[in-house]
């Protein structure tokens, strides 16, 4: 049961198995392996999880539909909170504004 498989049986117990668990968050369970990230790094696109993706509709939604605005805008604290931060194939960070901290080091 808890033998070590390759990557490719692993990926194959992932797409099958029912009971499939996600990874944690931050965890590189699923990542790729380090030298394919770096083939596959330019054809990516930049990460927003779909948590922060909803959440930022949710915000765009609150300033048209004001009947909605409280619950929307609840929901959207809810979806940022339950964002994973880093996408487990590649561990690039999401790039959404809640992620950033007053101190940040953002690289451009
Ligand atoms: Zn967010
Ligand atoms: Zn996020």
């Amino acid at each position: 049961m808890a033998a070590e498989y390759g990557d490719s049986m692993r990926l194959r117990t992932a797409i099958t198995d029912p009971d499939y668990v996600p990874p944690p968050p931050g965890s590189d369970r699923d990542a790729l392996p380090e030298h394919l990230r770096a083939l596959i790094a330019p054809h990516m696109r930049d990460y927003v999880s779909t948590a922060c993706e909803t959440a930022l509709a949710l915000d765009r939604a609150s300033t048209i539909h004001h009947a909605a605005m409280v619950t929307l805008m609840q929901w959207e604290t809810r979806q940022h909170a339950t964002c994973r931060i880093t996408r487990k194939q590649d561990m690039a960070k999401c790039q959404c504004d809640c992620h950033q901290t007053t101190t940040t080091t953002k690289e451009n």
